[in-house]
């Protein structure tokens, strides 16, 4: 029985944010009902016989996470109801971490009671920032005091395990307004912060007025100081960085994120949701019109052995663990890279690697510039395939 992670994708939003691209739509409350129906027939289907087999002779869920759009704004027995049925398409563990991703400005006690008797154990929140300025320039649709709000009715529904959404480099924020955002995140003692870098999406309302010049947004070395500036009081305060944007206090991981950068099995349900089983990858259609008149797993992708070096090297060494160089032996049957790779000698002699315990693993300073060091590791796999 291998670990499998289920993520549904709900994607509704109540306003679209200025900078998203994500598959939500606003104004589309009609189609709510519709879209659960289509989602539940879809866990049926995988309930069943499938091309994989009978998932639930093959697989444990070890997570789900209901992400968006925001899933905190539909009528949460909607919720409740699709993650009943999900335990069909294979067991639940004992103590499979359940996430739902959700909006300050969408959350009420009865929605979080019903989330807690549907086994949800964890909430991500979007807080974004804790300046109300910014949160408007974003066309977020709360405020930050009801991000404390809504961690203390989250606690008080008991959720403890809860993570905050957390942006830098936003137009016109200073240094000052992101070290008051990450103190005022930590002062709310959560045991799980994700600090991402604002992503200019071309075709955002954002990324226009950017593009006109009405704002502008921090310059590069301005944003790299604040991804460092995150990294240290982070850490001051015991959040540990386990991946390029997600820090968490000891055992607070989040294991549904671990299972893609590892590169274990997921399964992507509703519009837009990706999936991975036995190495196959597939995905939904991202409009949601196409979801609702049945279209599924579009661009199906056998993974080649050269996929699988690549993902592994981009997404494990996303991770402050890095890899793990005994796995990769007995997965590829040779070695990383020969014991005297000159070019893996230079990568650690610049600091952007380690090599310790047998894993391999970029250090703060390689982390910054990931995409680069990445494409050094790739070069060495290609001549070791030759
Ligand atoms: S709430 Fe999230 S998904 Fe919805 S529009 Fe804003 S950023 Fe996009």
């Amino acid at each position: 029985m291998k670990p499998l992670a289920v993520y549904i994708h709900v994607p509704f939003c109540a306003r679209k944010c200025a900078y998203c691209d994500f598959a939500s739509w606003s104004g589309r409350e009609g189609e709510w009902r519709r879209y659960f129906d289509a989602l539940v027939t879809e866990i049926r289907l995988w309930s069943g016989i499938t091309d994989f087999g009978l998932l639930k002779e093959r697989f444990h869920v070890q997570s789900v996470f209901v992400g968006g759009g925001t899933p905190t704004l539909v009528p949460a027995e909607l919720i409740a109801e699709a993650l009943e049925l999900c335990r069909r398409i294979a067991p639940f563990d004992a103590d499979a971490e359940i996430t739902i991703e959700g909006n300050p400005g969408t959350l009420t006690p009865e929605k979080l009671r019903t989330y807690r008797t549907a086994g949800v154990n964890r909430l991500s929140m979007g807080a974004q920032s804790f300046d109300d300025g910014l949160l408007r320039a974003l066309g977020r649709i709360h405020t930050a005091a009801q991000t404390v709000e809504a961690v203390e009715m989250a606690r008080d529904a008991g959720f403890f395990n809860i993570n905050l959404d957390l942006m830098y480099g936003l137009p016109g924020q200073g240094m000052a307004q992101w070290m008051d955002t990450l103190h005022r995140a930590v002062a709310l003692g959560v045991p799980h912060i994700s600090a991402y870098s604002l992503i200019l999406e071309p075709g955002t309302p954002l990324h226009e007025r950017v593009a006109r010049g009405e704002v502008t947004v921090p310059d590069d070395d301005a944003v790299i100081t604040m991804q460092r500036a995150a990294v240290a009081s982070l850490s001051k305060s015991d959040y540990g960085r386990y991946e390029i944007s997600n820090y968490a206090k000891p055992k607070s991981e989040s294991r549904h994120n671990l299972a893609y950068w590892y590169r274990g099995d997921y399964l992507g349900l509703g519009c837009a949701a990706h999936s991975m089983l036995d190495d196959c990858r597939f995905s939904n259609p991202d409009a949601l019109d196409d979801y609702l008149a049945g279209e599924r797993m579009a661009d199906v992708q056998r993974l080649t052995r050269w996929d699988v070096i690549e993902e592994t090297v981009m997404l494990n060494t996303r991770t402050t663990r890095g890899i793990d160089l005994t796995a990769w032996e007995n997965r590829f049957g040779r070695p990383f890279a020969s014991k005297e790779c000159a070019a893996l000698k230079r990568l650690a002699g610049a600091g952007y690697i380690e090599i310790k315990d047998g894993r391999l693993r970029l250090t703060g300073r390689g982390l910054e510039v990931q995409n680069a060091v990445v494409l050094e590791l790739l070069e060495i796999q290609e001549a070791m395939e030759r």
